[in-house]
C-alpha cells in the first residue's frame, strides 16, 4: 500500500504541489480536491483573458493530472462535501492549496456604495467564475477609479479600455463583453499610494498600456524621479524599476489624442471617501508623501468623478473548521508551510497574495520536501475511502475526463478567433457533460 496525499485546491500551488510529490515520492498517491469542476483556479478565474498565452502553463498542469498516480476530483468542495476533519482522517497527509480569494477592504467612508468592488470580484465577473457572475456592475459611466498600481490594476483597468477588436481573441465573458463594449467610459485612473519607484506591476504589463488600440495612457512627469534609487533593493527589482520608469517616461509627453479613453496612472494619491449617494460619483484622494518607504497623508485632498471604483490592494484566505488563522495577514498560520502535523499549506493560502504563477514552484516545492521528510509510513485507508463517503453523499465527482469533455465543449462553443466560450455555473458544465454523454 502507497503513501495517500490530498490536495485541496488545483490552482498553481497545489499543482506544483503534485508535480513535485509525483517527482519525490514513487509510492504515493493523490488526490486533487477541487471545489469547482474545472480545474487550475485562477489561471481560468483571475489570468486576465487577453493573456491566453500566460493561461497555457495548464497545458502542464492537466499533463501532472493525467499521471496514473493522481485523481482530479472536481465538484467535490472541502467544508461543504467533506470536511477537513474527515480528510485527516483518510489521507496520510493533506495540503491545503484553497487560495486566498476574498477582497480586502479599504476601510474608509462610502465603500460599501453599489458601484464600488474589489479586483476578485471584478476579476471573476469578467472571466466567468460562478461565484460572480451575477456582480452586475454598472459600466453606464464615464469615470472609473482604480485602486492600486500592481499587475491586476493593470489588467482591469487594461480590459475596460480595450476595444472589441483588440479582445476578439480572448474568452472574455460574452455578457461582460456586451456591457464594456457599449460603456461610455472615458477616463480610467490608477492610484498609487506610493511613487512609480515602489508601483507592483511587471515592464511587460506596464509596456502594453502604451499600445491600447483607443486609449492614450498618461502619467504625470512632475511624478517622476531622475532615477531610481537603489538603496535596499536587488538587483532584478532595481532593473525592474528602472525599466517601468524609463516606460513611464514614454507616457508623459503623450495627450490623448484622437483616441477616445484615456488611462491615467497617479502616483502619491491614497483613498479618503467614495464619495455620491446611491451612486458613486467620484473618489476623494489625499495627497501624500513619503517617508522611509512609506506613504504618509498630507492632508491636502483632491476629488476626481468617477461612476464606478475597483479596489486591487489584495486578498485574504478564508479561515476554516480547525486550522490555526493569522487574521491580520489572512493566511492559515504554519511553520514553513507545516500547519500541524500531517497537515500543510501551499501558495496565497500560505504565503498571501503576492507573486506570480511561478512564485509558487519553488515554495511548493520546500513544502511538500518537508512533508516527505515528515512522513510515516502508511496508515491510513486512502482514495477508497473517500469514494465511499462522497458515494453515500451522492456528491456527483467531475474527473479529469469530464473535464476534458467539458472543455472541447467550451472550445466548440468558441467565437470565431476566440479559444473558448466559457461555461459559467457548474450546473452549466454538468448539464452539457450529460448532454453530450447521451448523444
Ligand atoms: C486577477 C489576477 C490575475 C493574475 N494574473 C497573473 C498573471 O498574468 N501571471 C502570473 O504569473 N500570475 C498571475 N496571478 C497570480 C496567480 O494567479 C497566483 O499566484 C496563483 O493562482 C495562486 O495559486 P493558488 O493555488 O494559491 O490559488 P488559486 O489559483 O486561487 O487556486 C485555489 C483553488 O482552490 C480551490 N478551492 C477553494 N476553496 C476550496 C474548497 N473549499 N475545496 C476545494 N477547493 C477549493 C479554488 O476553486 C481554486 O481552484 C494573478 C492573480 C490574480 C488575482
Amino acid at each position: 500500500m502507497g503513501r495517500s496525499v490530498a490536495v485541496v485546491g488545483s490552482g498553481p500551488g497545489g499543482m506544483y504541489a503534485v508535480q513535485r510529490v509525483l517527482d519525490e515520492c514513487g509510492d504515493c498517491r493523490i488526490d486533487v480536491i477541487e471545489r469547482l469542476p474545472s480545474p487550475f483556479g485562477l489561471i481560468r478565474g483571475g489570468v486576465a483573458p487577453d493573456h491566453q498565452t500566460t493561461k497555457n502553463v495548464s497545458r502542464a498542469f492537466e499533463k501532472t493530472l493525467r499521471d496514473p498516480r493522481v485523481r482530479y476530483l472536481g465538484n467535490v468542495a472541502m467544508g461543504h462535501d467533506v470536511s477537513l476533519a474527515e480528510l485527516e482522517i483518510i489521507y496520510d497527509a493533506v495540503i491545503l492549496a484553497y487560495g486566498a480569494p476574498w477582497d480586502r477592504k479599504l476601510g474608509i467612508p462610502g465603500e460599501d456604495k453599489k458601484n464600488v468592488f474589489g479586483s476578485n470580484a471584478f476579476v471573476g465577473w469578467y472571466n466567468c467564475h460562478p461565484d460572480f457572475k451575477d456582480l452586475d456592475p454598472d459600466l453606464d459611466v464615464a469615470g472609473v477609479a482604480v485602486v492600486g498600481v500592481g499587475n491586476v490594476a493593470v489588467d482591469c483597468a487594461r480590459v475596460l479600455a480595450k476595444t472589441p477588436k483588440e479582445m476578439a481573441t480572448t474568452d472574455l465573458a460574452t455578457y461582460a463583453a456586451a456591457r464594456i463594449h457599449a460603456a461610455p467610459i472615458k477616463d480610467i485612473w490608477m492610484f498609487g499610494r506610493r511613487g512609480p519607484a515602489e508601483a507592483a506591476f511587471t515592464n511587460v504589463e506596464l509596456r502594453e498600456l502604451g499600445k491600447l488600440e483607443d486609449c492614450a495612457t498618461l502619467v504625470d512627469q512632475a511624478h517622476l524621479p531622475a532615477a531610481i534609487d537603489s538603496v535596499g533593493m536587488d538587483d532584478k527589482d532595481f532593473r525592474v524599476r528602472s525599466k517601468n520608469l524609463e516606460t513611464m517616461r514614454g507616457f508623459t509627453g503623450a495627450d490623448a489624442g484622437s483616441k477616445k479613453k484615456r488611462m491615467h496612472i497617479a502616483f502619491f494619491a491614497s483613498p479618503v471617501a467614495v464619495l455620491g449617494g446611491e451612486r458613486v460619483e467620484g473618489i476623494r484622494m489625499e495627497k501624500t508623501r513619503i517617508e522611509k518607504g512609506r506613504a504618509i497623508g498630507t492632508g491636502e485632498t483632491f476629488d476626481v468623478p468617477c461612476g464606478l471604483v475597483i479596489t486591487c490592494i489584495g486578498s485574504r484566505a478564508e479561515a476554516i473548521e480547525s486550522v490555526p488563522f493569522d487574521e491580520k495577514a489572512g493566511i492559515v498560520r504554519h511553520e514553513q508551510g507545516r500547519v500541524r502535523p500531517g497537515l500543510y499549506a501551499v501558495g496565497w493560502v500560505k504565503r498571501g497574495a503576492t507573486g506570480t504563477i511561478g512564485t509558487n514552484r519553488l515554495d511548493s516545492y520546500d513544502v511538500v520536501d518537508l512533508m516527505l521528510k515528515e512522513m510515516a509510513a502508511p496508515d491510513k485507508p486512502g482514495a477508497a475511502a473517500l469514494d465511499r463517503l462522497l458515494a453515500a453523499r451522492k456528491v456527483r465527482v467531475v474527473g479529469l475526463a469530464d473535464w476534458q469533455k467539458i472543455q472541447k465543449l467550451e472550445e466548440a462553443n468558441a467565437p470565431k478567433g476566440a479559444p473558448r466560450r466559457k461555461f459559467i455555473t457548474p450546473a452549466e458544465m454538468l448539464a452539457a457533460l450529460d448532454k453530450a454523454s447521451a448523444a
